[in-house]
C-alpha cells in the first residue's frame, strides 16, 4: 500500500475533497498547504497577512516561505505511517526541495497522484464552490448544493465563495498552474511515479480509481 502520496491536479479537481476521504482511508494525515495558507490569513499571522493579497489574486506564494510552512506541518503532523500532499509541491523547485527535504528524513515518496478534468469541468467546479464560514464544509452550487440556499446543511453557518475562485483569480491561478506547475508532471514521470487518474464522474467512482492505485 503507498503512503507517501502527493496529489497534483489543477485547481477544481478535487484534490481537497478526495484528499480528505483519503487520509481517513489510509489513517494518515493530509497536508494541504492552500488550506494551512487561508487559516494563517484567519488568525492572521505574519504569514498570513503577507500573502493575503498573492492568494486571493491567485499567485504563488514565494518558494522559501512555502519550504518553512512545509517544515512547520510535517513537525506538526504524526507522519510515522505516512502523509498526504495536497497543493505541494507546484513548481519544480519545491519538487527538488521536497526529494531533498524527505531523503533527510529517510522518506520518499512512493507515489504522484494526478487528478485530470476537463477545463469546462473546473470552471463549473469552481465557480460553483461554496465554504462554510464557521466549520468548513464545502459545497457546490450544481451538484451538491446545500438545501437551504447560502446555509450550511452541517452547522446553519453562512456559506461563501473563496476570495481566489471568483473568475479573475481563477484566471491567474490556471495560467500560473499551466506553466509553473504542469511541468511537474513530466518530473514525476520520468522518476516513475506519477500516475494519473480521471476525476471526472460521481465522487465515490473517482474515489474507487485512487484506492484502485493506492492498494495496489
Ligand atoms: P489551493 O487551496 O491548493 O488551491 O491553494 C490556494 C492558494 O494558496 C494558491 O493559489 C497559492 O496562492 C497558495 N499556495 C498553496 N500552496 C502553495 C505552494 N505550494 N506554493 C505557493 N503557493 C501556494
Amino acid at each position: 500500500m503507498k503512503r507517501h502520496i502527493v496529489l497534483l491536479g489543477p485547481p477544481g479537481s478535487g484534490k481537497d475533497s478526495q484528499g480528505k476521504r483519503l487520509c481517513a482511508y489510509l489513517g494518515v494525515p493530509i497536508i494541504s498547504t492552500g488550506e494551512a495558507l487561508r487559516d494563517e490569513i484567519a488568525r492572521e499571522t505574519g504569514l498570513g497577512i503577507r500573502f493575503k493579497e498573492v492568494i486571493s489574486q491567485g499567485r504563488l506564494v514565494p518558494d522559501t516561505d512555502m519550504y518553512e510552512l512545509i517544515d512547520e506541518l510535517f513537525e506538526r503532523n504524526n507522519i510515522a505511517n505516512g502523509f498526504i500532499l495536497n497543493g505541494f509541491p507546484r513548481t519544480v523547485p519545491q519538487a527538488e526541495f521536497l526529494d531533498k527535504f524527505l531523503s533527510d528524513k529517510k522518506m520518499k515518496l512512493d507515489i504522484a497522484l494526478n487528478l485530470f478534468v476537463s477545463e469546462e469541468e473546473i470552471l463549473r467546479r469552481i465557480s460553483g464552490r461554496r465554504t462554510c464560514t464557521i466549520c468548513g464544509e464545502v459545497y457546490n452550487i450544481y451538484y451538491s448544493a446545500p438545501s437551504q440556499e447560502g446555509i450550511c446543511d452541517k452547522c446553519g453557518g453562512k456559506l461563501s465563495q473563496r476570495e481566489d475562485d471568483k473568475e479573475s483569480s481563477v484566471k491567474t491561478r490556471l495560467s500560473v498552474y499551466n506553466d509553473l506547475t504542469y511541468p511537474l508532471y513530466e518530473y514525476y514521470r520520468i522518476k516513475c511515479l506519477l500516475v494519473d487518474i480521471n476525476g471526472e464522474g460521481k465522487f465515490g467512482d473517482v474515489f474507487c480509481r485512487i484506492i484502485g492505485v493506492v492498494d495496489d
